[in-house]
């Protein structure tokens, strides 16, 4: 028998609510046989579709953790048809200090699924979601939020992948969580983030922004609830109970290089935008300032494009090239179902 250095006391295949850990080999001077132990649970009952609920990819992003961790106390496992797999706290180190990447390795989880797996503890970490849990796997709901930095306005989001059939299923899928915004992006993604390994093994790949600022945002943390549930209830895996059941109105939206405000100096940023405000192109964003030559008059910001300010910064102190602001472009449904048509 081999000795792998991820596993998982957890039988996967077995029936019933487990709820254990997936180790990873640490090994270091105050702990030779040591592991880092990432909280796992697993529901299974019936017959129906598997899914991994996963957040704390980012260990400062909260909003998908608490979501995650009161799923496991409450869900009876005797109410699901189909197979629920839930990782709260996918990157363990970077969850209990509460920062975006680990402190053991400087590892961003979600820019750890590239063509290899680093040999670090958060490479390690992405290789067993990707070979074990993807694998396994026909959806995944992938919660974020704008981490310390940023703050962003509550969206659901789908990588909507490269073949109509899986479009269509994944856009249905996003219509069915009701967000306020939904975002949805063709294509596979290009970066190493988990959305690409979800749409290389042909998993459905869903996920979302549910506040940021380094802190919990209750009303992002509701939104993040609606879209589990009415995702579970869409799948026919769990029906929703009736707080989550009236339709809000949505807003369909994407993303596009010239969204992104990135500061051109360094300096203290003064947003002038608010999250959620509709801007044009040309409008004064806000400005840079720098106390430490006041002669030196404030460098203007402006936004390229219009659209809805999604993402601001929460830090005042900023480098050359740090991303001030994101906005989110409106589409429509109607344009959205004609371009999965053309697809192959
Ligand atoms: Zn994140």
């Amino acid at each position: 028998m081999s000795l792998s250095t991820v596993w998982t006391e957890v039988d996967l295949e077995a029936p019933g609510r487990q709820v254990g850990f997936i180790r990873v080999e640490h090994s270091v001077h105050r702990s030779a046989y040591g592991t880092i132990a990432l909280p796992f649970a697993v529901f299974a009952n019936g017959s129906g579709p598997t899914i991994l609920l996963m957040a704390g990819s980012h260990g400062d992003e909260y909003e998908g953790q608490l979501a995650l961790t009161r799923l496991i106390r409450t869900l009876d496992v005797s109410r699901i048809r189909g197979r629920i797999l839930v990782l709260p706290a996918a990157n363990q180190p970077a969850v209990k200090a509460g920062r975006r990447t680990s402190p053991l390795d400087n590892g961003n989880l979600n820019r750890s699924f590239g063509d290899r797996f680093a040999d670090t503890p958060t490479g390690q970490i992405a290789a067993f979601i990707t070979e074990e849990l993807l694998a396994r796997c026909d959806v995944f709901l992938d919660l974020h939020s704008g981490g310390s930095s940023l703050d962003h306005i509550p969206c659901s989001y789908a990588d909507l992948g490269t073949d109509r059939s899986m479009a269509q299923r994944t856009f249905a899928a996003l219509e069915a969580m009701n967000a306020p915004l939904s975002w949805a992006q063709a294509g596979c993604p290009e970066g190493p983030v988990a959305g690409r390994a979800a749409v290389r093994k042909r998993v459905m790949h869903l996920s979302g922004e549910f506040g940021g600022g380094g802190r919990l945002d209750h009303g992002a943390l509701d939104v993040a609830e609606r879209c589990i549930y009415r995702l579970l209830d869409h799948l026919d895996i769990l029906e929703m109970e009736e707080k989550w059941r009236a339709d809000i109105r949505t807003r369909f939206v994407f993303n596009s290089q010239e969204h992104f405000i990135y500061a051109p100096q360094e300096g203290v940023f003064e947003p002038l935008a608010r999250l959620g405000e509709t801007v044009e192109a040309g409008q004064l964003a806000g400005y840079l300032h720098r106390p430490e030559l006041p002669m030196d008059p404030p460098v203007e910001i402006r936004f390229k494009a219009e659209g809805t300010v999604a993402v601001i910064r929460s830090m005042g102190r900023s480098e050359q090239g740090d991303c001030l602001f994101q906005l989110l472009g409106e589409t429509r449904r109607e344009e959205i179902l004609e371009m999965m048509e053309s697809m192959p």
